[in-house]
């Protein structure tokens, strides 16, 4: 049974309407009136004694969540609709400088802190911002904001100052390990290039030419791996950047591919529709796109058709490769960027692949604004698309005349 305030006050009138009816009838009316009066005042008296009882419940239960809240280790601040915040921790304070003093002063507000502003104005918080806490320079924040009600935002702030130094000692870790082994290796290398080329070793030369072939594939492996490392920890300056002429950067790509198409007897075409440029590194972006070309070289069988595209629209500028060769299974494309992570392992092994070679390009498209998409049917082919934003762009000086 539904028991509402009101519920209760439509059957406490009636029953008194009943009783004083009756009491008319029986020519009591005004005493029915005074016991009615009566009970209505008993009612009344236990209903506002219910009243204060749960409000008193209610702000011991706030008090204590609040409490709860303050004794937590990460910053939680509650942001109304136009992102100002109305209350918060007291983490807050240590780690976002937002200090909380009493129930009517709203705490500082969080958009004077300009990377914080640009992330709560662009409102997509699907990635979580890292950034480093305006309240004290040596500590990385990781801020994660959610929806709750119908009006309120709830912004978390964690500090994630130990997780990145320990993700930089890995990273550290396998740079020295990548750049310790390239000297050895390099000193192997040339050895067995030198014990090949002897003619009394004949027995030997089977021995010694897979010893060549795996030591060179260890130098492609720790190269992909010195480049990764270089990639992850050194920030992309502004003074590594240049004008980078992508339509002769492809023709080059065009060039080699076609040389290797010829052994492996594939079909590869360039098409250029767009003449803009890109505003980057033109090493890492020749490593990125060939790679996306020799994996379609790699994994497509002989006489398959290899399509290279530069074009443009409202959104961006693209890079796309297209190949008709074996596909990719749904269930491996989320992961291919992730390093080592491979969708046909047998294949990758045999065609010499280090399983770095998308991890490489995912890093180098992070570091110029860009994102990578892969679209790819099972037996129909692979389409690997390198998306730019327009703010990219640069339009390219027209060659001198004669020039
Ligand atoms: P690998 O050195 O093994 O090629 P990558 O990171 O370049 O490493 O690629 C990851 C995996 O993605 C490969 O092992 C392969 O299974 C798959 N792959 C990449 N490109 C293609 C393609 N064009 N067609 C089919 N599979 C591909």
């Amino acid at each position: 049974m539904i028991k509402t305030p009101l519920w209760q006050l439509i059957v406490l009138t009636c029953i008194l309407a009943v009783v004083v009816s009756v009491a008319w009838q029986l020519g009591y009316l005004l005493m029915g009136l005074c016991l009615s009066s009566v009970a209505y005042l008993i009612w009344f008296a236990w209903q506002w004694r219910y009243l204060i009882r749960r409000g008193a419940r209610l702000r011991s239960t706030i008090v204590e969540f609040r409490q709860a809240i303050d004794a937590f280790p990460d910053a939680v601040v509650i942001l109304n609709l136009e992102n100002e915040a109305v209350w918060c921790n007291n983490a807050a304070a240590s780690l976002l400088g937002v200090h909380y003093s009493g129930d009517y002063k709203p705490p500082s507000s969080l958009l004077q802190i300009p990377k914080l502003k640009r992330y709560l104005l662009r409102q997509e918080y699907d990635e979580p911002l890292e950034m480093t806490s305006p309240a004290d320079k040596k500590i990385t924040l990781s801020i994660r904001v959610v929806a709750y009600g119908e009006a309120y935002y709830l912004l978390v702030a964690r500090d994630i100052t130990h997780l990145q130094k320990l993700e930089q000692m890995r990273r550290d870790f396998v740079g020295n390990v990548s750049h310790e082994m390239r000297t050895p290796l390099t000193v192997i290398y040339g050895y067995l290039d030198t014990l090949l080329e002897q003619p009394d070793l004949e027995t030997w030369q089977p021995v010694f030419a897979q010893m060549h072939q795996q030591t060179a594939r260890m130098t492609r492996l720790v190269g992909d791996l010195l480049l990764l490392s270089r990639l992850e920890t050194h920030q992309l300056s502004e003074e590594q950047q240049e004008e980078v002429n992508i339509p002769e950067l492809l023709a080059d790509i065009y060039n080699e591919a076609q040389m290797l198409a010829k052994a492996s007897a594939h079909h590869v075409t360039l098409d250029v529709k767009s003449k803009l440029g890109l505003h980057g590194k033109p090493d890492e972006l020749r490593s990125a796109f060939s790679n996306l070309v020799i994996n379609a070289l790699r994994y497509s069988p002989p006489e398959s058709t290899i399509q290279i595209r530069w074009f443009d629209d409202e959104n961006g500028i693209y890079f796309e490769v297209e190949d008709n060769g074996p596909g990719i299974a749904p269930k491996h494309l989320p992961r291919l960027t992730e390093r080592f992570y491979r969708a046909d392992t047998a294949r990758s092994r045999t065609t010499g692949g280090t399983g770095l070679g998308l991890a490489i390009v995912k890093h180098v498209l992070l570091r110029h604004d860009g994102h990578l998409e892969i679209h790819s049917i099972l037996g129909e082919g692979s389409t690997f698309t390198c998306c730019f934003p327009r703010e990219r762009i640069k339009k390219l000086e027209e060659p001198a005349a004669g020039a």
